[in-house]
């Protein structure tokens, strides 16, 4: 059942029906009917009607923003900011696009060659709740420019954001065949990959979800790109300035409450600077964050997105402390609502639970390195490979740090962002395939030889 729930009071607001399924067959028929003319309009079109949705996303900022913070918590000024991102999103492959999808010469023996990019047909888009319009927006502003047809379907807490998506993009010009929300249960999805008419899968979400989506993907011969979880590691080499390295930290760990893949969740601190690392941390975390209204822009703390996911996160919490890890700062659920405090947690040891899961609330978890070489040890010994950042002062050592980690992406002295031009992604538990920048354009294409 898709409904509203205020993650602030637990109030339910409203219940939309699961779509039955012949509504989903319907769906899938009308993304299959719309490919083969969308597909054949000119890409400086179908790219004209994707810069169109940047405009009428960025009108439609606040709007979007308290849909969101009403459906999940986040914070109203994050919303803003998310929806910056997605505006971004669609202007890079609006103006990108046509270059990316351009013929590409080859020279061959004996010849020559071209690749010829090409779409594949209708996806369908399998999307959670802790980003309900950037997650969106990176897997269907490439696709759209490059001719694929989509269906949809969002996390059952965020129907009010998948409506507003769909109306965005059908304002925008996006035929009602080519763009098809559909409010799907994830019990439904089996038999649409199945569906010869589906030509691939793209998720963000939890490793079972994906695991059980690949499968079904798998079995029946279709593409998939999935962006799971991740454990971020974020080593500290050193610093010459160690208060805005610890806001830095807590700010990026902070961000959407804790509730992004590729957050940092993994401290690494060298032994030199460690205790005034924790000291000055947990101090930020228990002072600087404080439950509050998420829709009040002075808010640093909002609750996580359902009382569910703070029960989770708390019991991880609890856990932990039972199994010997020290809890330095926060811990406890707030009520009513979604909240959880803001949380440091040191001593975690490879016997925890706690060492190897995703953590995915607003909690710290501090580790402390010999050396050089024990950060990276300590950051590459998870089941998880997404993200990693690198602070401190040398920038070579940064790089080679960076080259040694088992992640898709690293930042050096900055931690957790996307952006629309830099490919997105992750390697082990995390998933598989790329998005975002021109990789991005590249997973649901058909690369075809042309030899001439
Ligand atoms: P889920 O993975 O359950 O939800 C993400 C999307 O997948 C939703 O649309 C959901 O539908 C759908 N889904 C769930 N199970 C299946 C399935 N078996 N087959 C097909 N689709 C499925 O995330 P949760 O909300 O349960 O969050 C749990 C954990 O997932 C988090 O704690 C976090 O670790 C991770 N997560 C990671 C995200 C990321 O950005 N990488 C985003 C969200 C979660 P429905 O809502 O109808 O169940």
């Amino acid at each position: 059942m898709y409904a509203v729930t205020d993650p602030a009071t637990g109030e339910l607001i409203e219940q939309v029906g699961n779509a039955t399924d012949e509504e989903v067959r319907a769906a899938i028929t009308r993304a299959h009917q719309g490919y083969e003319a969308w597909r054949r309009r000119p890409v400086g079109e179908r790219a004209a009607i994707v810069a169109r949705a940047a405009e009428l996303f960025a009108e439609r900022t606040d709007e979007l923003a308290a849909i969101m913070t009403l459906e999940m918590g986040k914070r109203i000024n994050e919303g803003r900011g998310e929806i910056g991102v997605v505006v971004d999103i669609f202007r890079y492959y609006a103006e990108q696009g046509p270059t990316l999808l351009a013929d590409e010469p080859l020279a061959i023996k004996g010849g020559e060659a071209l690749i010829s990019k090409e779409p594949i047909g209708a996806l369908l888009g399998v999307m959670p709740w802790n980003f309900p319009c950037y997650q969106v927006a990176r897997f269907v502003a490439p696709n759209l420019v490059l001719g694929n047809t989509i269906v949809l379907k969002h996390a059952s807490i965020c129907p009010r954001s998948a409506a507003a998506i769909e109306d965005v993009l059908r304002a925008a010009g996006v035929p009602d065949d080519v763009y098809v929300n559909v409010f799907a249960s994830s019990r439904q999805i089996p038999w649409m990959l199945a569906d010869p008419r589906i030509a691939g899968v793209s998720l963000t979400g939890s490793e079972q979800a994906g695991i059980s989506v690949a499968a079904e993907a798998g079995k029946n011969l279709k593409r998939s790109v999935l962006e799971l979880g991740g454990s971020d590691p974020l080593i500290v080499l050193d610093t010459d300035d160690m208060d805005e390295t610890v806001k830095a930290t807590a700010t990026a760990r902070m961000r959407n409450c804790g509730q992004s893949c590729n957050a940092p969740k993994r401290m690494i601190v060298l032994g030199e600077i460690y205790d005034e690392f924790v000291d000055r941390l947990t101090k930020r975390v228990a002072e600087y964050y404080v439950p509050g209204d998420p829709a009040d822009p002075r808010t640093t703390l909002p609750p996580l997105a359902s009382v569910a996911a703070a029960d989770e996160v708390a019991g991880q919490i609890a856990k932990a402390v039972e199994q010997g890890a020290t809890l330095r700062a926060g811990g406890r659920r707030v009520g009513p609502g979604a909240y959880l405090e803001a949380t440091v947690l040191t001593d975690v040891t490879p016997a925890m639970d706690a060492y190897t899961e995703e953590i995915f609330g607003p909690v710290v978890v501090v580790f402390r390195a010999e050396t050089e070489q024990d950060a990276i040890r300590i950051a590459n010994d998870s089941p998880f490979g997404l993200g990693a950042s690198v602070f401190g002062t040398d920038p070579l050592r940064n790089q080679r740090v960076a080259r040694q980690l088992e992640a898709g992406m690293v930042y050096l002295n900055s931690a957790g962002g996307s952006q629309a031009d830099l490919p997105f992604g992750g390697i082990k538990r995390s998933g598989l395939g790329r998005e975002l920048g021109p990789a991005g354009i590249e997973e649901f294409m058909n690369k075809k030889s042309i030899r001439l």
